[in-house]
Order: structure tokens, then C-alpha cells, then sequence
């Protein structure tokens, strides 16, 4: 018998079905736009400090119990309001994962507005649980309507909320995320991992309902090979999704990094400031093109319809000749058809796409 005969017998029919979660391979001297990176790498002295913290960890000891001062830390560092716990993710892709294991039996339903990140509906499934996306509208805004249709038709235990949104970029109105807390049986998850790059949080307002915890990554402001995610919430919600949790989730190394890093937050929020200036300029000069739609964005990444001379495809595969590499997203969904998610690059890379897309737009 082959390996193939007793995988086809015994891993799971959906997940033969599916692929898994695409990580495009990067040479290092490509422009990296796909995946909403930081650009900037940290300056050399603070790289110092963390090889010193990282080189005098115990490699031979499991990580200590919940580490209440690295709790402090995080929760003074990001705005974490007096009396919200914390739980600590390996990423916030894990935490998605927890959220579901705790509150889904087999069957339950975990809902989204859609096209949103794909993981809340790969962690949902794999972990049992029925995802429905909600569609966005045509012009890719939040479809309030159908939410609490859905909601109501669904009686969804999880309902995720990307604010902002990947891809699309969209910051959903107050208003509209309050009548969805407000109809939703189960628990909303405040996914705000593009925060940084939106001057608006739901952080303040965490302990005002009863049904709401945010997340947050530090992904997306120049750690994301530190895998580090975290949620925050009203301690009895955090204390029940702290069981799933699998023990010594944060390894030390990412731990002792953490600690050096946020004594610098003021660099990473200027790295995030310097991010979000250059956006709204790259949104213009995308927008300029010929046939080219940009949707407005409070990420740090824009989205783009290419109807023009060439399709969403034809740009994708252009640009990665010259080595550039945004997300084609064409595929994705249908409300995505000829999109391309790109990210707000350092200004040498945001010039050098620019350039290569007026080429290609050039009759
Ligand atoms: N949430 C959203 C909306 C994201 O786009 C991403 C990353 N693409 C994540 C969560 C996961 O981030 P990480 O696991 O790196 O913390």
C-alpha cells in the first residue's frame, strides 16, 4: 500500500479537498507587496538588544506560567482598557482557532461579512464549525441588511468583523457594528488587526458589551515573524477561551523579544504613521491609471480593480516578472474579480510599482 492509498482512507475528505493556506515564495531581492508587511526592518541597536534578551532565555525550560508583568506590559503598550484580560496567541491566526474550538460545538455557525480574511472561514471548518459569509455589496461596503438577516436566520455563535477589512481595506461604520453586537446571539470578535493604520479602535468601548472582545497582532507594524497575537476581553470570556489554549503557546524567544520591542512602541507606531501618510498618495497614483478602481482603504494595503489594457491577472503576472509581487485576488471571489491587494511598500518600492504599472498601462 502507498502512502496515498491510506491518506485517501484516513485524513479527512475536506481537507484532502483543500489547499492550504498560500504563502507565496519570496526571493530576496523581489519588492514584497503581497502580504502586509512592514517594510522596515528594526534599526540595528534595538536588533542588539533583542539578541542579548533572546541569547540569555532558558532554551532548556518549558516558558514560565502567564508572565503577569509581560500581561502589563502589552496591555499599557496597546490601550487595553482596566479590567479587560488578556490571552496571548502564536499570531492572531491561533487565537482564531481558540475562539472557535471554545464556543462552536460540531455544526455551530461562525459568520463574517465576505470577502474578509480567508482564515475565518479555514480555522471554522477545520475546527467543525458551519462558515457563512455574508457578501459584501457591489461597491464593497458592509450590507448591514443582510447581516442581520443572516444573523437572525443563522444564530451564529461567532460573528468576526475585520476592522478594518482585509482585503478590501473598508473601516464599517459604528453605527452598523453596534446593530450587529446588538443582534448577535453569541460573541463578535473585533478583528483589528490593520488598527494601527486606522486611527480607530473598539479597544475604549471593549467593556461596555457584553458580547464583544477585540483582537490584535503586532503582524502588521513590523513583527511578523515574531508570530504574536493577542485578545482582549472581560476576564470571565478570556478565562473560559484560556482553555483551549494549547500550554506554552508563546515560546520564550518571541517572549523576550516582546519585552525589548515594546519598550520602543513609540518606533513602531512611527513606522505605522509613516505607512498610513503614504497610502492615501499610492491610492491617488493607482487611481490615475487607466481602467484602474481603488477602493478607499484604512489599512495599510489598497485594493484595486485593473479593468484597463491589461486584466487583474495580466498585471499580477506583469509585475512578478519585474519582480514585484502583490495578491491577486481574482480568483478569490466574484466581487474581487481583477483585484489586487497591495501594500503600502517603503517609498523607494511604492515609486518602483508605480512605475512598472505605468508602463504596463502605456498603449
Ligand atoms: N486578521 C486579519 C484581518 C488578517 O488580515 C491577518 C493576517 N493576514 C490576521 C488576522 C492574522 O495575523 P497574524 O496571525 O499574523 O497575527
Amino acid at each position: 500500500m502507498t502512502p496515498a492509498d491510506r491518506i485517501a482512507r484516513t485524513v479527512r475528505a475536506d481537507v484532502l479537498a483543500q489547499t492550504a493556506y498560500p504563502v507565496a515564495p519570496a526571493a530576496p531581492d523581489v519588492i514584497k507587496l503581497d502580504a502586509m508587511e512592514c517594510p522596515y526592518p528594526l534599526p540595528d541597536r534595538l536588533r542588539q538588544e533583542i539578541a542579548q534578551a533572546v541569547a540569555g532565555t532558558a532554551l532548556n525550560r518549558y516558558p514560565g506560567a502567564d508572565d503577569p508583568e509581560l500581561k502589563a506590559q502589552v496591555a499599557h503598550a496597546f490601550g487595553v482598557p482596566s479590567g479587560a484580560a488578556l490571552l496571548f496567541g502564536n499570531g492572531s491566526d491561533e487565537l482564531i482557532h481558540l475562539l472557535v474550538q471554545a464556543c462552536c460545538a460540531p455544526g455551530d455557525t461562525v459568520l463574517s461579512p465576505w470577502p474578509s480574511f480567508v482564515y475565518f472561514d479555514m480555522a471554522a471548518r477545520f475546527d467543525h464549525a458551519r462558515f457563512v459569509g455574508v457578501p459584501l455589496t457591489a461597491a464593497l461596503e458592509l450590507d448591514l441588511p443582510a447581516m442581520l438577516a443572516a444573523i437572525a436566520a443563522h444564530r451564529p455563535k461567532l460573528v468576526f468583523l475585520a476592522l478594518p477589512n482585509n482585503p478590501t481595506g473598508g473601516l464599517w461604520p459604528d453605527e452598523a457594528i453596534q446593530a450587529i453586537v446588538d443582534a448577535a446571539p453569541g460573541l463578535v470578535v473585533i478583528d483589528e488587526a490593520y488598527q494601527p493604520f486606522a486611527g480607530h479602535s473598539w479597544m475604549p468601548r471593549l467593556l461596555d458589551h457584553p458580547n464583544v472582545v477585540v483582537m490584535r497582532t503586532v503582524s502588521k507594524i513590523g513583527l511578523a515573524g515574531l508570530r504574536f497575537g493577542y485578545l482582549a476581553g472581560h476576564p470571565d470570556w478570556i478565562a473560559q477561551i484560556d482553555k483551549v489554549r494549547p500550554p506554552y503557546n508563546i515560546n520564550v524567544l518571541t517572549q523576550a523579544a516582546l519585552r525589548v520591542v515594546l519598550r520602543e512602541k513609540a518606533l513602531l507606531d512611527a513606522q505605522a504613521a509613516r505607512l498610513r501618510a503614504d497610502r492615501e498618495p499610492l491610492a491617488q497614483a493607482l487611481a490615475a491609471l487607466p481602467g484602474v478602481t481603488v477602493y478607499p482603504s484604512a489599512g495599510n494595503f489598497v485594493l484595486a480593480r485593473f479593468e484597463g489594457k491589461l486584466d487583474g491577472n495580466a498585471v499580477h503576472l506583469a509585475l512578478k516578472t519585474r519582480k514585484i509581487l502583490v495578491k491577486n485576488l481574482s480568483s478569490a471571489h466574484p466581487l474581487l474579480a481583477n483585484c489586487l491587494r497591495i501594500s503600502v511598500g517603503a517609498p523607494d518600492e511604492n515609486t518602483a510599482l508605480l512605475a512598472a504599472l505605468k508602463e504596463l498601462s502605456s498603449p
